[in-house]
């Protein structure tokens, strides 16, 4: 096999003469200068596409270098996290905000106090304009350019590369950081300065990429979920932030929400994945965002308890949690990547066993994305566009198809999986008086 792994990644180091391979996957994290031999440059190529849900061939096939070429954020990947990764946050949830030189023109301003706005839509914060003592200072600089002084000293580190490729990149809070921190955005872009969607071609909108910015800042890593406003490359598409996609069960239909999920349950950390739902015996929902366990009341809906679920995990701590789904027996069943699946006691939350996916769940893919309980007690396990319907009682796959809503005898027009997905809120939200 590696001979071929080698004379693959050489055509594709070929075909790839726009997208210097090497050096990119060292700029965005997914290799380090001394890991230059073939097999680590094809291993991390694996990694990227893995990553970014791109099909894992090894090499930098046209849908990689696609990607590659895509405009994106200055701030390296972590693909190593959780299904996104979260850093240090800020002690306190009244900011402030500058822009620094050039002053920018009202279009700008305009621009600036809308992104804030959105994130303050979906989170506890308060963001305000403050010249003299800003926690977010927002510059446009071009090529090598400084810091800001007030922020920290020096030039940065991340130098700009002229007109597309790296749009902008901003810093994350340090532990205990007291200092602001800057959002750099390329001034050699063709800023888009508009509220809205209509953008000519090779313009870039401000407003995307200045939300994605803020992120950073708050202390959000980057998520491979292309839905995300923290995923790294742009897009022309409009900003979703935490909507919500209710789901009646009794008429099957499908609404959503402009609504935050932070307005029903305001104890939620910055997150852009909810990595499982599911109940207890008890009756309390289980929410697992960044492997904390939010176990919340099923009658008022309010927090009871947050569990950080790394020491009952730790089997499997490295990897990314797919998904969890309840036995009807007080167990709860954690899937996790690289097809490792746990089952936790729920009563003293300890781990009863353990093993493979392909071993224990016979037809499951590997590499699934998503899985839940639907209402009839199958286990719907996901990979792409298509769906896994297994019996859990059987052990055995019971059918497996192209997903589409019908697969739950929904109707709803034009919404993507993700989203659908995302009316797994449902049981969360339908008894609340959040109409
Ligand atoms: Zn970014
Ligand atoms: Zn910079």
């Amino acid at each position: 096999m590696f001979p071929i792994t080698l004379i693959l990644l050489q055509n594709s180091l070929f075909i790839a003469a726009e997208v210097d391979i090497f050096k990119y996957l060292t700029q965005f994290g997914y290799l380090n200068v001394t890991q230059n031999s073939q097999t680590d440059i094809s291993n991390s190529i694996a990694v990227f596409q893995e990553y970014f849900h791109l099909s894992v061939d090894v090499v930098a096939n046209n849908e990689t270098l696609d990607l590659m070429k895509r405009p994106r954020c200055g701030i390296s990947d972590n693909p190593e996290a959780e299904a996104y990764s979260i850093g240090n946050r800020w002690a306190k949830t009244n900011l402030t905000w500058y822009t620094g030189y050039p002053v920018p023109s009202s279009l700008v301003r305009n621009v600036i106090n809308e992104a804030f706005q959105i994130w303050q839509n979906v989170t506890n914060l308060n963001m305000q304009y403050d010249y003299t003592k800003p926690d977010i200072i927002i510059s446009f600089d071009r090529l090598n350019h400084t810091n800001n002084y007030r922020c920290r000293k020096g030039q940065c580190s991340l130098p700009f590369d002229g007109k597309g490729s790296v749009l902008g990149h901003a810093f994350l809070p340090s532990v205990n950081h007291s200092k602001c921190l800057e959002i750099h955005l390329d001034s050699d872009e063709n800023w888009y300065y508009g509220l809205d969607y209509n953008i000519s071609n090779g313009y870039i909108s401000l407003l995307t990429v200045l939300t994605h910015e803020i992120g950073h800042v708050l202390g959000l890593g980057h998520s491979g979920v292309q839905d995300a406003v923290m995923y790294p490359y742009y897009s022309n598409i409009k900003l979703k932030l935490n909507r919500i996609w209710i789901m009646d069960l009794e008429t099957k239909k499908l609404t959503m929400k402009n609504l935050s999920i932070y307005t029903a349950l305001p104890f939620l950390p910055y997150f852009d994945n909810i990595s499982a739902v599911y109940k207890r015996p008890s009756g309390d929902i289980a929410l697992v965002i960044n492997k904390q366990l939010y176990l919340i009341n099923d009658k008022n809906y309010k927090l009871k308890h947050i569990v950080n679920i790394t020491n009952y995990l730790i089997p499997f701590n490295d990897k990314k949690i797919i998904g969890a789904v309840n036995t009807y027996v007080g167990k709860t069943i954690y899937f996790f990547s690289d097809n490792y699946y746990l089952i936790l006691n729920e009563c003293n939350l300890r781990v009863e066993s353990y093993g493979y996916i392909s071993k224990d769940f016979v037809g499951i893919p590997s590499g699934f994305d998503k899985v839940f309980r639907w209402t009839n007690g199958m286990l719907y396990f996901f990979q792409k566009d298509r769906y896994f319907e297994y019996n859990e009682f059987t052990n055995s796959l019971h059918t497996s198809d192209k997903f589409s809503l019908m697969t739950f005898g929904l109707s709803c027009p034009h919404i993507s999986l993700f989203e659908q997905l995302k009316s797994l809120l449902t049981n969360i939200l339908r008894k609340t008086n959040i109409q």
